[in-house]
């Protein structure tokens, strides 16, 4: 059906324009009339209802209409005729009768007769015209040779139309097909633009993600933007949905540098352009031609693009991009990567808010851990001290434990331990240990005579003078019971020991604590009994008791105020 239409109009269009078509006219409706003698031959186009393209006149040249010529206007064309050619299909033949006069004069008058034939015209096996032509009746129609002329010549026009039209279709499908290379070229070009876009954009977005801050984040969007997206002048904004405020982050001045824009904030405008924009998810909103500005302050024209960015179905705020510094048209592929930029930095403003809140709450719980831990340290303090009361209270009381109440020296239970130790040491290192069995003499008679108060003082006086005269490191002084007093002394020399009987019984004496009642001295005075081991397994702590008992027992028989070695 194309094919049809396209021949159909390449018909008419050449029939009105083409010299060559009429020359095709001329020379086959001429050749028609020499051969056939024809007054008269004509095309008809069978296309659009019959409409005549050419016709001959005996004598005359071809006239040629251009555009419509309906054949019912040609009233010397037998229009029934013509068109029963065309339906039927094959060549069709007519006498015409031309009266001069009245028709009821008939044989009287000189009548003509012509011979009419339709050809049709074949194109793809539909008729596209009807050749016409009419000739005196001399010519014999019904012989074959006479209508292979007229069919021959009917198919040189069938044929030169056929050629036209093929010509006409090579020529238009040769633009077509260079159109359509060039349009296929525009369009390799354009997605190579896109996907080397696309590959900066991939690596923008990359580079983004190493963003520490968001602010930093805000700087790189539209650094790396200007540097590698072909894009002149970007801003982004950011939006409180709450309080319907925007503030600024960065921008780009009028000679494309990136710029700090934090100062800016103001009402979200209620500008159509931008309520538009924070509506529509994934759209680029463009203005063609129109003021470019920065600082509010008009810096050139071109157009201007916006497209949201979002959190999930919130808009965060938008980027605002415009061609200001080199005039770049926006093309298809330029929107499709803004809006890719669009959500990729969405993406990232999202991640990097929560990274920030995230922060903050550990720095928050960081802050309350310290207190926390203040708290608690200053409780560990009070309670460090507390335990140092208590430990103090208790060494007190261990001391005290291990403290004869009266005399203040050692009690009979440290001097116990003391001697399982010291004896064990002596043992392990081989050195020697000596014990000094102390008693006072004659004491009963001391309390009966001054009476017990005096008695204790007396005690409290004289183990005063033993831990003096005794002192060195490792000896115990120990209130043994009663009024007996005993000191260890762990490695000590013979000399040494003998320097320390001496002084204790010296010092004693040196009390002149006044004794009335006893028969050895006027002052108290004490015995002392000595006894000195080396401690082995064989031997046991008593039998360094027993020996210095003894000893002491034989001091005492000897007169007392003495020492005696056992
Ligand atoms: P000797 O010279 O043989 O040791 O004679 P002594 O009187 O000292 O011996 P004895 O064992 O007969 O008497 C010891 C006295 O020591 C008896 C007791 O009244 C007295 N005494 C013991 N412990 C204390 C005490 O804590 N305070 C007072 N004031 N006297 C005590
Ligand atoms: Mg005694
Ligand atoms: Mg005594």
């Amino acid at each position: 059906m194309d094919t049809e239409n396209g021949f159909y109009n390449l018909l008419s269009k050449q029939v009105a324009d083409s010299g060559d078509m009429a020359e095709v006219y001329q020379q086959t409706l001429q050749e028609l009339e020499l051969h056939t003698q024809a007054r008269m031959s004509a095309v008809i186009l069978v296309h659009q209802g019959f409409q005549v393209s050419a016709i001959k006149r005996a004598g005359h040249g071809v006239q040629l209409f251009a555009g419509e010529s309906a054949l019912a206007k040609h009233h010397d064309l037998p229009a029934t005729f013509i068109k029963s050619a065309a339906y039927s299909k094959s060549l069709d033949y007519q006498i015409n009768f031309q009266a001069e006069d009245d028709i009821w004069q008939t044989q009287y008058l000189d009548i003509h007769e012509s011979l009419q034939v339709a050809v049709p015209i074949f194109h793809e096996q539909v008729v596209i015209a009807v050749l016409f032509l009419e000739t005196s009746t001399d010519i014999d129609v019904q012989a074959i040779d006479e209508q292979n002329i007229i069919k021959m010549f009917a198919q040189t026009i069938g044929i030169e139309f056929e050629k036209r039209f093929l010509t006409e279709q090579a020529q238009l499908a040769l633009a077509q097909s260079a159109d359509n290379a060039k349009a296929l070229h525009d369009k390799v070009i354009q997605s190579e633009h896109f996907l080397s876009l696309l590959t900066e954009l991939h690596r923008v977005t990359i580079e983004l993600s190493r963003s520490k801050t968001l602010n930093e984040l805000f700087y790189r969007s539209v650094s790396l933007a200007l540097r590698h997206l072909q894009i002149d002048r970007m801003a982004i904004f950011i939006i409180d949905q709450e309080s319907n405020r925007m503030f600024g982050t960065f921008g780009t001045n009028e000679k494309g540098e990136v710029v700090d824009e934090s100062y800016y904030s103001s009402v979200i405008p209620d500008h159509p352009v931008v309520q538009e924009t924070l509506r529509r998810k994934d759209y680029v909103i463009v203005i063609e031609d129109t003021a470019l500005q920065h600082d509010k302050k008009e810096v050139g024209r071109g157009w201007n693009a916006m497209v949201a960015l979002w959190d999930g179905e919130q808009a965060l705020g938008w980027i605002a991009v415009d061609n200001l510094i080199n005039h770049r048209p926006l093309e298809l592929h330029h929107k499709e990567v803004l809006k890719l930029y669009a959500a990729n930095l969405s993406q990232l403003i999202f991640r990097k808010r929560q990274d920030e809140r995230l922060l903050e709450f550990n720095k928050q719980l960081e802050q309350r851990v310290l207190e926390r831990t203040a708290e608690l340290a200053s409780a560990n303090h009070a309670l460090e001290n507390a335990n140092r009361a208590l430990e103090s209270a208790n060494a007190q009381l261990e001391r005290l434990s291990m403290m004869d109440g009266l005399t203040g020296v050692s009690n009979r239970r440290f001097f116990d331990s003391s001697l399982n130790s010291e004896w064990d040491r002596a043992l392990r290192h081989h050195k020697r240990l000596s014990l000094l069995m102390i008693d006072v003499d004659k004491f009963k008679e001391f309390n009966d005579c001054y009476g017990h108060i005096e008695g204790d003082k007396a005690l409290q006086q004289v183990a005063m003078s033993l831990v003096k005269h005794a002192r060195r490191s490792g000896e115990v002084v120990a209130r043994y019971g009663g009024e007996e007093f005993a000191i260890l002394l762990p490695h000590v020399s013979d000399q040494e020991l003998t320097h320390v009987v001496n002084n204790v019984l010296a010092g004693v004496r040196e009390l002149a604590i006044p004794h009335s009642a006893s028969q050895i001295s006027e002052a108290v005075t004490i015995s002392v009994g000595v006894a000195t081991l080396f401690p082995d397994n064989t031997l046991s702590t008593n039998d360094l008791i027993e020996m210095a008992d003894k000893a002491l027992y034989q001091a005492k028989i000897k007169g007392r105020d003495q020492a005696v070695f056992a």
